[in-house]
């Protein structure tokens, strides 16, 4: 036996290891001061009671024999992924059912999508980035080109077209930056994508944070932002987009997400929608039916007024923080359609530096930006994703400088 000798060129994931120890050090030598945690990557609100009784009828269905499920079908049931089509065409998109594939995440899709490529494909990475999509790419030993997100470019990247990729990467809303392309800027990406027969993975894990002014804008205003790839011309024909209802309704322990695979996405011959459906098949067995009716009732009115209700707390807690950097003068990224703050470190400190700084002096913890590769140094992620009341004393903190 042989191991896959590009394990070994994984760096160890430190980063929240490595944070987790300072914020104990610092709590045993200061037993008196209150730590405000806005580092977490994990939403705190409970699941919303349309999807709890959504859940609760699915469970007593599961233990009767004339409701009782067994094996779904392997993309999700039948029910969800209508329910998926007609989220989309509240955003103009129009998309049929087997274009959408239930899974337990965005996290393992965006992960095992990689076996429908060849290994010598280059891959194209923004950096700062989610660690995921490197580190999957590392485990297959293929090529990754970084392109740079910086204060210039404000952490939205366009492509270079001198160089040559096969696959890429982008993330809007983007964790770690939370920045978000416009529609201008989304176009110049499918325009190289489709120019370079490259395709471009789409992770639209925040898709619902973006403020629509209406539910029914098919983005056409170059400076509108768009909640799907799919409201940019000639998407279909390059692009898998990647959601997931861990950030949008909480799912994150629960487990529930949605790709589609468009299915004017062909190469050669070959559609990659259907290899993508043969791949599940044999892989995947499906999500829990009692997961995927509380899915269901994310999409319905009621579940989507209440999930929204949340979205806007979130919403809420990330513009306070933004007011509060704008105010003591701080560039920073994100805040306005995304639950994620990427800040300059004060005074040009490193990302580490940084980190001890706030905690040392305010007692807050947050994300430093080098953890999510090298054009994140000098940078740190703040997440609205907690308290208010922390939020509100973590800025009163701030503001005593
Ligand atoms: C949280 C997150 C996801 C979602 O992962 P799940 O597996 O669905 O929980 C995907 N992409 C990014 C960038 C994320 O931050």
């Amino acid at each position: 036996m042989n191991i896959n000798q590009n394990y070994l060129n994984l760096s160890d994931s430190y980063l929240f290891s490595r944070i987790a120890k300072r914020v104990r050090e610092y709590s045993e030598s200061n037993p008196n001061k209150s730590v405000i945690k806005l580092g977490i990557g994990d939403v705190t609100k409970p699941l919303v009671p349309a999807v709890i009784s959504a859940m609760q009828k699915a469970v007593l269905e599961m233990g009767n024999a004339a409701t009782f499920k067994g094996y779904g079908e392997e993309q999700g049931y039948l029910f969800l992924r209508e329910a998926v089509c007609g989220y989309y065409s509240k955003k103009g998109v129009t998309l049929d059912e087997n274009e959408v594939f239930i899974s337990d995440g965005a996290k393992s899709d965006l992960g095992n999508i990689l076996g429908l490529f060849s290994n010598d494909n280059t891959v194209l990475i923004p950096n700062p980035v989610y660690p995921v999509y490197v580190d999957t790419n590392i485990m297959s030993g293929r090529n990754v080109v970084y392109i740079n997100g910086n204060e210039e470019n404000g952490f939205l990247p366009l492509p270079d077209k001198n160089v040559k990729a096969d696959i890429i990467y982008l993330c809007s809303p983007n964790n770690p930056t939370g920045a978000v392309y416009n529609n201008e800027q989304l176009k110049v990406w499918v325009d190289y994508a489709l120019e370079n027969n490259a395709v471009i993975l789409y992770d639209a894990a925040y898709e619902i944070f973006i403020r629509q002014e209406t539910d029914n804008v098919t983005a056409q205003t170059s400076n509108l932002k768009p909640s799907s790839i799919y409201q940019i011309d000639g998407a279909k024909e390059c692009a898998f987009e990647f959601c997931s209802l861990s950030k949008t309704a909480g799912f994150t322990g629960t487990r529930c997400g949605y790709t589609v695979i468009p299915r004017a996405i062909v190469r050669g011959n070959t559609s990659l929608n259907s290899l993508w459906l043969r791949r599940q098949t044999t892989k995947f067995n499906g999500v829990p039916y009692i997961v995927q009716r509380g899915a269901e009732a994310v999409f319905s009115d009621e579940g989507m007024a209440q999930i929204k209700g949340d979205i806007a707390y979130y919403l809420e807690n990330a513009r306070m923080i933004a007011a509060c950097l704008r105010e003591l003068d701080v560039w920073f990224t994100g805040g306005e359609d995304s639950p994620y703050i990427w800040l300059k470190c004060f005074n040009n400190m490193s990302s580490w530096e940084f980190f001890d700084d706030l905690l040392n002096r305010f007692g807050i913890v947050g994300t430093p930006g080098a953890g999510f590769g090298a054009c994140g140094e000098g940078y740190f992620r703040l997440s609205a994703f907690g308290e208010r009341a922390n939020v509100s004393e973590a800025m009163a903190r701030l503001k005593k400088i």
